[in-house]
């Protein structure tokens, strides 16, 4: 399929407004599991964890890292390093062997397609996957692709998933990512997200103070703040 790849340039230091929002009302979120009337509370407010087998987990896990891997081939080749005002923007906050190693393309009159396993994934049981397409940038592992022109606070995003990435490797991040999708009550508080969010958030209220967002990982991810492999889900099969 043909890319057009932007040269991407900075537009200043503002910071945009197309920051994520949630598109879903956690509380309009009801389980497929268990389906009994008793499963609302008396208050009438619904039970928002998602009930998946194991098994389907673990095929969800496995999906996810294969979607990121294979995106990032397709994508890697045509996009361009991280160079200029914009790698001094990032430079402090992020290691400078990511900042070298990450790649980034801002698509022209297409956008990044939904993943291949959402069919898959909502038959076994997952809701509210997010709408890839409406997203304004999506990581793959480290090379970042805009859905929109290129904004310093949603470069500053997804090059966290990148460094979260790096930190944590591919298999712990897409476990942590799958369960901790699993236990919110909406995308935007997996965990890895709300950090994400939370960190570019830190950079645009205070530019040039800078950060080390790897050591904000590493403290999270020890502190279990990412969540664990060890949720104890019920095992619906
Ligand atoms: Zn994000």
């Amino acid at each position: 399929m043909p890319h057009k790849l932007n040269a991407v340039r900075p537009r200043g230091k503002e910071h945009g407004n197309s920051q994520e929002q949630p598109e879903q009302n956690p509380l309009v979120q009801k389980p497929r599991f268990p389906s009994s009337p008793d499963s609302q509370t008396a208050v009438g407010a619904p039970i928002e964890f998602q009930y998946c087998a194991e098994s389907d987990i673990q095929k969800a896990i496995r999906w996810f890292a294969e979607y990121l891997r294979a995106e990032r081939e397709e994508y890697h080749p045509i996009a361009g390093p991280l160079t200029g005002e914009w790698r001094d923007m990032m430079e402090g906050y992020f290691e400078p062997a990511l900042l070298d190693r990450v790649r980034v393309l801002e698509l022209v009159d297409e956008r990044v397609a939904n993943p291949w396993f959402y069919p898959k994934a909502r038959e076994k049981g997952f809701q509210h996957l997010p709408d890839i397409t409406h997203k304004a940038a999506v990581t793959f592992l480290d090379v970042v692709v805009f859905n929109e022109r290129m904004g310093s606070r949603d470069l500053f995003h997804g090059l966290v998933h990148a460094a979260q990435l790096r930190v944590l490797g591919v298999a712990e991040f897409t476990e942590l990512f799958v369960r901790g999708f699993l236990r919110a009550r909406s995308y935007f508080l997996v965990p890895m997200k709300a950090h994400a969010f939370a960190l570019d958030a830190r950079f645009a209220a205070n530019p040039g103070v800078r950060f080390s967002t790897e050591d904000e990982i590493r403290d999270w991810w020890r502190a279990g703040r990412y969540g664990s492999a060890s949720f104890p889900f019920i095992d619906a099969t």
